[in-house]
């Protein structure tokens, strides 16, 4: 079957994922030169750095998603097709995905990555992970039904068990979603339970490293480590969860932990997709590119974003962390390309490093510019600045402002509701 777009006599540009790299390139392509074709699975963009606030009711999933039909209502030559991407065949040079195939000139693959259980299936199972706007809102579901039952439990070391909960991965994520959690409980529970004892809760941080926040500097691990002991999280490092039932978390130093919520943020691994050539993939699974987002041996395949690995950058020559702005810049600079009479007019990659950032609750968070790196209060605020700039859409800019506001005088977020959608029964 055919996946349909209006028939044009531009060139045929289908970028597979509306990410930060996605829909970059989509609002930046000439609209004079090409006809641009973005597929996704969703028909929403997400904004991932703030997934953890939906986790902990901080924020709805609508002020962190942005539907792509109006991203581009204003885009007459771009057309988002939502469909799930099953392969390429480069020899025919055709995408297939669920509901059709479709024919290109250039590919662009921006699919991203996904959570990496490292191949536990039992852990993959039974643990809650935040990667995507749909999984953010099942941790929410699953922390307040759990206190429900909490309530209801009338032996001790079963309720503890419902209370105690664990982080693994001691990365932006683990340490923010801690850090709120550890917030909520000192804040927020002990109001909506009055009848329980929260210093029956634990929350455990678990992370394989030395070292928190990893991918920042010394300093913001230090800094991160003592606010999280401060808000009364139980860290321990330099060890790997072995197993998890649903209830007995097994540790590789022998240690197990009783707890009924697990939240998984121990890394990533890049989406996959079928019919490459096989010298494009390292052993990692990303996909090798040259300084010009090009696939190797191909001079029409790119690839992009968290999927993509480019060596050579003078600043990590083993390849670029795999954040937004990578993606971001990476999608800016292959339009300006694209958008050239020539590829002889092409510029090489090179990445500017604007800085990373993790807050660690309220009032708390570590920053790192390139000259300058500063942890607290002052942190927070531009940590909260730098998030409410990069969301896409005025309206889930002003929401996410007031929800922020709202919370930070009342200590209070009100969205601790539990919705599980209910499907639509399938007619035989
Ligand atoms: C919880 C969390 C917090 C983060 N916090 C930060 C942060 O604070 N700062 C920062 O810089 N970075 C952060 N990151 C990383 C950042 O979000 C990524 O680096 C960035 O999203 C990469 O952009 P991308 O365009 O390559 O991929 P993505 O933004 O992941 O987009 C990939 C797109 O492809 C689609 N897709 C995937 N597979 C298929 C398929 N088979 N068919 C159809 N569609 C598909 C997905 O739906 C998605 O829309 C965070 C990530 C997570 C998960």
């Amino acid at each position: 079957m055919e996946l349909s777009v209006p028939k044009s006599s531009l060139e045929k540009v289908v970028i597979l994922g509306g990410g930060f790299a996605g829909i970059e390139l989509a609002k930046k392509l000439s609209s004079k030169k090409y006809q641009v074709v973005l597929i996704d699975k969703n028909n929403y963009h997400q904004f991932q750095p703030l997934f953890y606030q939906v986790a902990t009711a901080g924020l709805e999933p609508s002020a962190i998603s942005f539907p792509f039909r109006k991203l581009f209502q204003k885009n007459k030559n771009v057309h988002f097709r939502m469909a799930k991407i099953d392969g390429v065949d480069i020899a025919n040079q055709e995408v297939h995905t669920d509901i059709g195939s479709i024919k290109y000139d250039k590919l662009v693959i921006a699919i991203g990555a996904t959570t990496n259980f490292y191949g536990n299936a039992e852990i993959e199972k039974n643990v809650l992970p935040i990667k995507s706007t749909s999984e953010a809102l099942a941790v929410r579901n699953s922390l307040f039904q759990t206190l429900e039952q909490a309530l209801t439990e009338t032996n001790r070391d079963k309720r503890k068990t419902l209370l105690t909960i664990a982080i693994v991965g001691g990365g932006p994520t683990g340490v923010e979603v801690s850090g709120s959690l550890a917030d909520m409980r000192r804040l927020i529970f002990p109001k909506d339970y009055p009848e329980l004892d929260f210093t029956e809760m634990d929350i455990y941080l678990i992370d394989g490293g030395d070292r928190l926040l990893g991918g920042m500097k010394e300093h913001a691990s230090t800094k991160s480590k003592e606010y999280l002991e401060k808000l009364g999280i139980k860290l321990i490092q330099q060890c790997h969860v072995t197993s998890y039932d649903g209830e007995k978390l097994v540790l590789s130093n022998g240690k197990t932990i009783l707890c009924h919520t697990v939240i998984w943020g121990a890394g990533v691994k890049p989406n996959t997709i079928k019919g490459l050539d096989q010298d494009s993939i390292l052993p990692n699974g990303r996909m090798k590119v040259n300084a010009f987002n090009q696939l190797e041996n191909e001079t029409s395949i790119f690839a992009l974003g968290d999927v993509a690995l480019m060596e050579g950058d003078e600043l990590f020559p083993k390849g670029h962390p795999q954040v937004a702005q990578v993606a971001i810049q990476q999608a800016t600079l292959l339009a300006k390309n694209l958008n050239k009479k020539h590829p002889s007019e092409w510029k090489k990659f090179t990445y500017k490093d604007l800085g990373s950032m993790a807050t660690v609750g309220r009032n708390l968070a570590v920053v790192e510019f390139p000259k300058m790196k500063f942890a607290g209060f002052f942190a927070w605020c531009i940590w909260m600045f730098v998030h409410l700039i990069s969301l896409i859409g005025t309206k889930n800019k002003i929401q996410t402002f007031l929800n922020w506001v709202w919370n930070y005088f009342t200590y209070d977020q009100s969205l601790r509701l539990i919705i599980s959608p209910k499907q639509k029964e399938k007619k035989e």
